[in-house]
């Protein structure tokens, strides 16, 4: 379960520009970005295909560690005061491509509301 192009990112298997990582999270930039800034963040474990899997008991830390990275990535970025973007796509209306959780930060330009 959950092999995609992110477990190689993972193992280092394919090359990314990788901008944050600790034993649980791994972020990087996105291949296509959409805004000045737009890095991925991921937790390391596969078993997260959506947010739908996220089970509250179980992965709660691993959903602190994920935003603390955004915070530090986003200051990073200076990205963090102008303000920035969190976005998880959940399914096929929302348009996932990658079934391996994970949050685009974005960030580095003025954004629209209502997101296409
Ligand atoms: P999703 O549509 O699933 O929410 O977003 C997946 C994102 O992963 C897309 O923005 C896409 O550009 C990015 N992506 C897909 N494959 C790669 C890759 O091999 N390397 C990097 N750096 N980003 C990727």
């Amino acid at each position: 379960m959950g092999e995609t192009i992110f477990s190689k990112i993972i193992r280092k298997e394919i090359p990314a520009h990788i901008v944050y990582e600790t034993d649980e999270v791994l972020a990087f930039k996105d291949i296509n970005p959409q805004a000045p800034v737009h890095v991925i963040i991921i937790p390391k474990i596969t078993e997260i295909e959506t947010t739908r899997d996220i089970d509250p008991k179980k992965h709660t830390k691993l959903l602190g560690a994920l935003y603390e990275a955004a915070n530090k990535i986003a200051k990073e970025m200076k990205v963090h005061e102008t303000g920035f973007r969190l976005v998880l796509n959940c399914g096929p209306d929302s348009g996932q491509e990658v079934y391996h959780l994970h949050m685009h930060l974005l960030g580095g330009r003025k954004m629209n509301w209502p997101p296409g």
